[in-house]
């Protein structure tokens, strides 16, 4: 009997790279995605190590690293008093192969694993291709589309659904989108000025009970790169009023020189959400990346937990396809859903409270554990180990 592809729907950089694991042991698969090209946007840009190393054994390490920055230390700083905590990933080089964060922008993951696809011919990518639903049966799934040449449908084995925050895949299950939104939107910006001249690393928080940050740099047209940064904004603002000039500016010169005007060469704004989905399989139809679950980037996870879902699944769908039982598939839900709860959402979260904690005696408290965590080496290595998001990968390999 002909197998049929495995679809996967959404050519973000989750969809891509579960392409190529699954490419590169010889199934068939089409992906679609419902842009013209892959989405050029700038998003999530921090690789931490366990996701190099998966990226690294796909044949995707050499090129990342080549254009992204390593970030072995980052800081936690406080606006008023300045660092409390450093952290430097090198001292976990016994455990990880690369230890530090790759900070590079994710259409760049996309762009090198679309062109990893190119010399696969078991993969088809179809371009301007929107997946619409799905209907079900026991020896396949049968997917609807919307195509430049109107509507159509495909015959698969399985569909993966990786499209996204806005899940058609996911919708159609008709699972819940568990969790919460965020009252306040996200204002993030790039500045060319070199914060390192003031003493930050190239990652940074900096807490604040109003004006709290997250800072990464990202490469940008060679040396020394650009810096993002990410401030909370107040929910009665506008959009226009958030992106003005005037407001982007106070939110830098807050933090660095106020009588300094400072070069803004991006901005946009966006909608924060905490939000697991109820189960990432029905039957045929699994779901990965921000399709399955969304995060605040106060940590830099949602990308990185979604290529190890990515990774995960691929691997399972193999030995299915092989002849292993489809219930291994819903051991795939049990390990990744359950660490993005334990870990994803639990870190990001906490990581959020403690830079807008507003109790002065709480925050005290709070930035002096950080303090001991950081001058206590084993601690600092147990923290680590969580920041890193090795505790999560190593923890859903012991899932049954
Ligand atoms: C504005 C914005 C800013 C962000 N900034 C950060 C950040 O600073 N740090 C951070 O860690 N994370 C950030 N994130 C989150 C991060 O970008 C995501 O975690 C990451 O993109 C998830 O990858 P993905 O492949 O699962 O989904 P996506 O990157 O969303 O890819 C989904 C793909 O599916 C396609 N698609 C959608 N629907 C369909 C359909 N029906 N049929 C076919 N194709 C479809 C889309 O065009 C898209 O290419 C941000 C997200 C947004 C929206």
């Amino acid at each position: 009997m002909k197998k049929h592809p495995v679809v996967i729907s959404g050519g973000g950089p989750v969809g891509l790279v579960t392409a190529l694991a699954m490419a590169r042991q010889g199934v068939e698969v089409v992906l679609l995605e419902s842009e013209a090209a892959i989405p050029q946007d700038l998003r999530a840009g921090t690789f931490h190590p366990p996701t190099v190393e998966m990226l690294d054994a796909l044949g995707l390490g050499k090129p990342l690293l080549e254009q992204g920055i390593k970030v072995p230390e980052w800081q936690i700083r406080d606006r008023r008093t300045g660092v409390v905590a450093q952290f430097d990933l090198g001292v976990l080089a016994d455990v990880t192969s690369h230890p530090f964060r790759l900070h590079c922008e994710q259409h760049k993951l996309s762009t090198i694993a679309y062109q990893a696809l190119q010399d696969y011919p078991n993969v088809r990518v179809l371009f301007g291709h929107r997946c619409t639903g799905f209907t079900q049966d026991a020896d396949g799934v049968t997917v609807a589309l919307s195509t430049p040449d109107g509507d159509n449908e495909i015959r698969a084995s399985f569909l993966v659904g990786t499209d996204g925050a806005r899940s058609t895949v996911r919708k159609a299950m008709q699972v819940e989108f568990e969790g919460f939104t965020w009252p306040e939107r996200f204002l993030v910006f790039a500045t060319p000025y070199d914060l390192r001249e003031q003493g930050f690393t190239g990652n940074a928080y900096i807490a604040d009970p109003d004006e709290w940050c997250a800072i990464f740099i990202q490469p940008h047209k060679g040396p020394p790169g650009i810096w993002r940064i990410a401030f909370p904004t107040d929910p009665e603002m506008s959009e226009e009023q958030i992106l003005s000039d005037a407001f982007v500016q106070s939110r830098i010169q807050g933090f660095l020189d106020p009588s300094r005007e400072y070069e803004i060469a991006y901005r946009s704004v966006y909608r924060v959400h905490q939000r697991v989905a109820s189960d990432f399989r029905e039957g045929r139809v699994l779901i990965a990346g921000d399709a399955a679950h969304v995060n605040n980037p106060l940590g830099g996870m949602g990308l990185n937990s979604g290529i190890h879902d990515g990774v995960n699944l691929a691997g399972k769908l193999v030995d299915v396809l092989e002849g292993a039982s489809l219930e291994l598939l819903d051991r795939y839900t049990r390990q990744r859903r359950l660490t993005n709860i334990e870990y994803v959402q639990a870190i990001t979260i906490r990581n959020k409270r403690l830079l807008e904690e507003r109790d002065p005696e709480v925050r005290r408290e709070r930035l002096d554990e950080l303090r001991m965590t950081a001058a206590d080496p084993v601690k600092a290595r147990e923290y680590l180990l969580n920041s890193s998001m090795i505790n999560s990968v190593r923890r859903a390999s012991e899932i049954q």
